[in-house]
């Protein structure tokens, strides 16, 4: 017996060629906090010991670092440091 067959003449060709540019969607996100960190200087007095980078006299200092969310501190640190009445290098920081 001989079955029917049903040649099929198709040339399939299979070009998968994805020139495309991908491009990427970058979102730009804009950080609305408002925070601000202000360093004061409450008082300072003079100590024993140059600046190692003009020679300088150093100070010591009690620092205030306060840090501010929408103008209201919420954040608020008192230290002291060494630091250089001529060109304001910070020499040395107590972590209180
Ligand atoms: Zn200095």
């Amino acid at each position: 017996m001989a079955s029917p067959t049903t040649p099929e003449g198709r040339s399939v060709r299979a070009e998968a060629k994805e020139m495309g540019r991908f491009k990427e969607k970058k979102k730009l996100v804009f950080m609305c906090f408002l925070v601000d960190q202000r360093r004061t200087t409450r008082s300072s007095k003079p100590a024993a010991g140059i600046c190692s980078r003009c020679g300088a006299c150093a100070r010591v200092a009690d620092m205030r670092t306060t840090t501010r969310f929408c103008y209201v501190p919420v954040y608020r640190k008192t230290w002291r440091a060494i630091i250089c009445t001529f060109c304001g290098a910070l020499l040395k920081s107590y972590n209180r």
